[in-house]
């Protein structure tokens, strides 16, 4: 799953986040004691009231900042949506539902949590490879856009709406005749499990067209966790061009045209921020055709890494202090188990250290190692990186934690306790 390690101490990254990784957002500071502020209290003390480790902090402010930042930056015509995949946790998600302007949900149960913000189900929208006949019923049942893709989902979307006596509402997933340059996860191009091939779309569209349904637009996300603005510009482009193609096929004019998101943060010191100028000077050009071509629809954005990945820290203790033939070893109560993608287990193909600090700096710095409990030499959270020393007891945080945390990890391999969430 990731490189054979390499001979060299990996590069330290201490606590100045955003200038080690180039991240658009504040750094996180310590105090005068030398502890690391989470919503402007010793991190300390925001564990005792959490509770337990390890868990999970979400910094509500940051989020706040985050979403807020963007939205004042973006084309007034351009809608926001948080894609939920990237942090489902429900009080996360009620706060971030009151900031943007539509929810994504990838299964009935995000739905469930997406309906329960109170966002009203016109902005909610459901994409996914597999939605079930059940899924399908509570989609049009409740009201939202389903992102179809099958021309099977067709079939059970139109006998559904006649059956509760609503017209469901649909837009088309599209894969891609094209790649998204530089992503980090690769979704459209080639073949995939992923939307209609674009060469199918005009018999889908017929097919639309001769059921009851209410056609409403596209959906094409082409990849996630791309840091070029280069290629997310090319790829939004080209997908208005897409679109545009079947222009005289179209049921009804597009209301919603869904470009995806893929918008990366930067997780290692040689990932310089994504520089967003350009991906929204192309947004509002789009736009603006949009209205010429579709008036009165809108071009929708879906993110989730990039609205809360830098707000989220993961916290573990440490258990123990070992020396294996001159090398230190952390361990701590956390690990892979909840924190996959640290690990580098989540579809990286190298491993590299997320930035990691200890969560005091009296003892001097070290180059240690910080792994999990679990049995496999895969639990690995910080492969000998430069850290403040640690001793049993200390606390040890992961940052860019936000999204593809707790959700995104196998969290009964080895049967450990649950981390926690806080919303802080
Ligand atoms: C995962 C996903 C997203 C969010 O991707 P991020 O990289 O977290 O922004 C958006 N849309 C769809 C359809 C997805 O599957």
């Amino acid at each position: 799953m990731h490189d054979a390690r390499d001979a060299r101490p990996a590069t330290g990254v201490v606590v100045d986040v955003k200038a080690e990784t180039g991240s658009a957002m504040p750094a996180w500071e310590r105090d005068a004691r030398g502890e690391l502020l989470v919503a402007g209290q010793p991190l300390s003390r925001v564990v005792a009231a959490v509770g337990s480790t390890p868990c999970y902090l979400y910094d509500r402010e940051r989020i706040t900042r985050r979403v807020r930042g963007l939205r004042g930056a973006m084309p007034p015509d351009v809608l926001l949506h948080y894609a939920m995949k990237a942090n489902p946790m429900p009080a996360l998600v009620g706060h971030v539902a009151g900031l943007v302007d539509g929810l994504d949900v990838a299964s009935a149960g995000e739905l469930r949590v997406a309906l329960d913000t109170g966002m009203a189900p016109e902005h909610i929208s459901f994409a996914g490879p597999g939605k079930s006949d059940a899924e399908l019923a509570q989609a049009v049942a409740a009201g939202i856009l389903v992102n179809v893709e099958s021309f099977r989902e067709i079939a059970i979307l139109a006998r559904a709406g006649e059956r509760l006596g609503c017209r469901p509402r649909v837009a088309i997933r599209v894969n891609l005749p094209f790649e998204l340059k530089a992503s980090g996860m690769k979704m459209s191009g080639g073949a995939r499990q992923f939307g209609v091939d674009a060469e199918a779309v005009p018999d889908l569209l017929r097919e639309v067209a001769g059921a009851d349904l209410g056609f409403e637009g596209f959906h094409m996300f082409a990849g996630s966790q791309n840091l070029r603005h280069a290629a997310i510009v090319e790829a939004q482009r080209k997908c208005y061009e897409q679109a545009l193609e079947w222009q005289s096929l179209l049921p009804a004019p597009v209301r919603s045209l869904n470009l995806g998101g893929g918008f990366g943060i930067p997780y290692t010191p040689g990932e310089g921020a994504l520089d967003l100028g350009p991906v929204l000077d192309n947004l509002g050009e789009l736009s603006q055709r949009l209205q010429g071509d579709w008036p009165g629809g809108h071009i929708v954005i879906e993110l989730g890494r990039y609205l809360v990945g830098e707000a989220g820290v993961y916290v573990s203790r440490v258990i123990d202090r070992k020396v294996s033939r001159g090398q230190v070893f952390l361990v701590v109560d956390g690990g892979m188990h909840h924190h996959l993608a640290a690990t580098g287990n989540f579809g990286q193909v190298i491993r590299r250290n997320y930035p990691v600090a200890v969560n005091r700096t009296d003892l001097g710095t070290e180059t240690a190692s910080v792994v999990g409990p679990l049995c496999t030499p895969l639990d690995l959270l910080a492969d000998r990186m430069e850290l403040d020393r640690a001793e049993p007891g200390d606390l040890v945080v992961v940052f860019q934690s936000g999204a593809y945390g707790r959700s995104a990890s196998p969290r009964a391999f080895l049967s450990h306790p649950e981390a926690v969430e806080a919303l802080v």
